[in-house]
């Protein structure tokens, strides 16, 4: 593969994408991620927390990586951290505690509702946790095991019935599918194309000088929604295609 102009920043799916849920990534994909910031900026957009993409991606990768062509967008593009000598904010749309609550008590409103979620089951941490600028909801708890996650809802069926459901609780918010199990609310419009879209005017990238590499790309997926954007994208099945894929455009 051969892109000309090479993209001048390559923004990045996490879970699946980067690495296997949750997971951090492998030594090799380290190693390759490395590589490529050595060409280009590179930005990693996820529904997880700040902490997560740190322990996820940051810290795993090699001493001589050049930390600040790292971009790391948690909760969903909600906010962006660029590194220089530690993180720092560059933005952040913040929910209120009040809009926190109401979120919470939508979710719980919709979980009675829609009866997907088994709530006399005990859950793997808590079910719903605030991320500053997201509410997350996970089905089974934030903590519960890849191999419990990936049985819960193959067809998405369970998310789309909670997603449908908060969308009539939550106008004004942005309510995504978020992992495997999970459901994510934002503000209205936060989501990963406006990562996409603040990305470009921070740093004053043309979207098209841009490439996007997701695993949901299509079918409602988590990443589809970057489309609107204009932005190119290359769809990856997991972590092993992603390494291809960058190795493949490195050479
Ligand atoms: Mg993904």
């Amino acid at each position: 593969m051969f892109l000309n102009p090479f993209p001048q920043f390559i923004m990045f799916d996490l879970d699946n994408t980067l690495a296997v849920s949750k997971q951090p990534i492998d030594a090799e994909m380290a190693s390759i991620l490395a590589n490529l910031m050595r060409r280009t900026r590179v930005g990693i957009i996820s529904g997880g927390g700040l902490e997560q993409l740190e322990k996820q991606v940051a810290a795993q990768l090699p001493p001589h990586a050049d930390m600040q062509r790292l971009y790391l967008q948690p909760t969903s593009g909600a906010a962006l951290y660029t590194f220089d000598g530690m993180w720092k904010k560059k933005y952040e749309e913040s929910l209120s505690d009040d809009e926190v609550r109401r979120i919470e008590d939508a979710i719980e409103t919709a979980v009675q509702e829609t009866g997907v979620v088994d709530t006399a089951t005990p859950s793997y941490g808590e079910r719903t946790e605030s991320r500053g600028a997201e509410v997350v909801f996970s089905a089974l708890g934030q903590q519960a095991p890849w191999e419990k996650k990936k049985l819960w809802d193959p067809e998405m069926k369970k998310r789309h019935l909670l997603q449908d459901a908060l969308i009539h609780l939550l106008p004004g918010f942005e309510v995504k599918i978020g992992g495997s199990t999970s459901i994510d609310v934002t503000k209205r419009g936060v989501n990963k194309a406006f990562g996409v879209r603040k990305i470009s005017e921070l740093f004053d990238i043309a979207i098209g000088d841009m490439l996007y590499v997701g695993d949901q790309l299509s079918n409602g997926g988590n990443d589809e929604v970057v489309k609107e954007t204009g932005i190119a994208t290359h769809a990856v099945s997991g972590p092993d295609e992603t390494k291809q894929f960058i190795t493949n455009l490195l050479a």
